[in-house]
């Protein structure tokens, strides 16, 4: 269905276009076709017409790492540090998980998602191989995702672990199969270096980006430098790991050399900064990964160690962290947040999304400012990344498809997705032990 959005403010994240007032954005099929503004877009006939008049159009948001399954164990495991949050929260209950629970887990994760102005989801997935649960899901919500297919092979919980051979199977296979996924290694210290290269063979050969978590805690980064003498981004920098493809999940442990060749590899980071809160890992320096040259872009991480997936809590969350870790309200501004959940995220995809420009994939969300929060701004970006919630979001179009209108799922049973969920959540937490 072609669609025309007619009137409101259009946040483009086009440097040359900025803020348009009064705009129009034409979709047709799953493109956009023309942005400017409302005079010239209404010359255009479209099968679906939006008035978006008092309202913003803005890219969606690309969430750059979750696990979806952590809907469904929310709060277990509060408060305690990531090894404890591990042994009460995740290692007990997530091999247990049948293929329905994760999908289930998966549909209500995706309905948070979009809800909250998400039209592209990376998921890494591990602990139980129901990978095509998450791949069905994506399927039948129509959201953009890719998934990283997480592995553990050594030092992690034995029931956890898998052997490389089948791992490089199985994931050729889902990589054959599908064309979203990507080699997840959950991070350096739980993966041989031999695996560690094999995993960074196949994602070339087929084009795909490679995906881990790195320096996420201190204790990760030092049970690598007891295997191998270095750090995170030292040892993935020598075995020739690091370059424009690569994504290291939330990057808080690095030294000064380690920032320099994720920079000079013009590497992806992805800053989870309630998460990095939540478990207190520490602070991922975004300011200087950023003037070094590496991509940094934003995500919710999972549930379990967050609370909730909320973009606009998390966009607001990292400029309040960075603001005060450097004493200097200036060092990060709304416009660079906002960057970091659109731009960014689709530069390290290789996706052509992230900005409403001609040419580009139709993921976009309207947000109705409208509200007790947000009825008048002078600033656009601030508004959105300062005073809005996923209250604000209105309509969530991904590939030219309408996913959500008026606050409404369209294609998605809400009711039935949270009856499920949480009867899954109440046997597999009962089961425990
Ligand atoms: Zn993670």
């Amino acid at each position: 269905v072609d669609i025309l959005i007619l009137g409101g403010t259009i946040i483009t994240m086009d440097e040359e276009r900025g803020v348009l007032k009064d705009g129009s954005v034409l979709i047709r099929d799953n493109r956009i076709e023309f942005v400017g503004s409302r005079s010239d877009g209404e010359s255009f006939s479209a099968e679906k017409v939006i008035e978006a008049r008092g309202k913003y159009v803005l890219p969606g948001f690309i969430n750059m790492h979750c696990h979806m399954f952590q809907v469904l164990l929310r709060t277990v495991g509060a408060d305690m540090i990531l090894l404890d949050w591990l042994k009460t929260a995740i290692w007990p209950i997530v091999p247990k998980m049948s293929y329905e629970d994760v999908y289930n887990g998966a549909l209500l994760a995706i309905a948070e998602n979009i809800k909250s102005g998400v039209t592209t989801i990376v998921e890494m997935h591990y602990g139980n191989p129901h990978f095509e649960a998450v791949l069905r899901a994506f399927e039948d919500t129509k959201i953009r995702g890719f998934l990283a297919r997480g592995f553990y092979e050594v030092e992690a919980y034995e029931p956890l672990r898998e052997k490389a051979d089948d791992i490089l199977e199985d994931l050729k296979g889902l990589m054959e199969k599908y064309e979203n996924v990507m080699p997840g290694p959950m991070h350096p210290c739980f993966v041989s270096n031999d695996l560690l290269v094999a995993a960074k063979e196949l994602a070339d050969r087929f084009g795909r980006n490679y995906y881990t978590h790195l320096a996420e805690s201190e204790e990760d980064v030092q049970l690598l430098v007891k295997r191998e003498g270095k750090r995170d981004a030292e040892l993935l920098h020598d075995l020739n790991i690091l370059d424009e493809k690569f994504i290291g999940v939330h990057a808080c442990r690095l030294n000064d050399r380690e920032i320099a060749y994720l920079g000079e590899s013009r590497s992806n980071t992805v800053h989870c900064p309630t998460s990095n809160m939540y478990i207190a890992d520490g602070v991922s320096p975004v300011i200087e990964l950023s003037r070094r040259g590496v991509n940094v872009c934003l995500a919710t991480d999972g549930p379990a160690s967050t609370g909730r997936q909320d973009f606009f809590s998390e966009m607001k969350t990292a400029a309040l962290l960075h603001k005060v870790y450097h004493d200097n309200p200036a060092i990060i501004k709304a416009k660079d947040v906002l960057r970091m959940a659109t731009v960014n995220g689709a530069k390290a995809l290789g996706i052509k999304a992230g900005m409403i420009k001609e040419g580009y994939l139709a993921d976009l969300i309207i947000l109705d400012m409208w509200k007790v929060n947000t009825v008048h701004s002078y600033d656009p970006i601030g508004a959105v990344v300062y005073s809005a919630t996923p209250e604000n979001v209105d309509t969530v179009i991904v590939d030219g498809r309408v996913l959500m209108e008026g606050r409404r799922l369209t294609l998605l049973e809400e009711d039935d997705i949270l009856r499920k969920a949480y009867r899954t959540a109440e046997r597999l937490i009962s089961s425990r032990n």
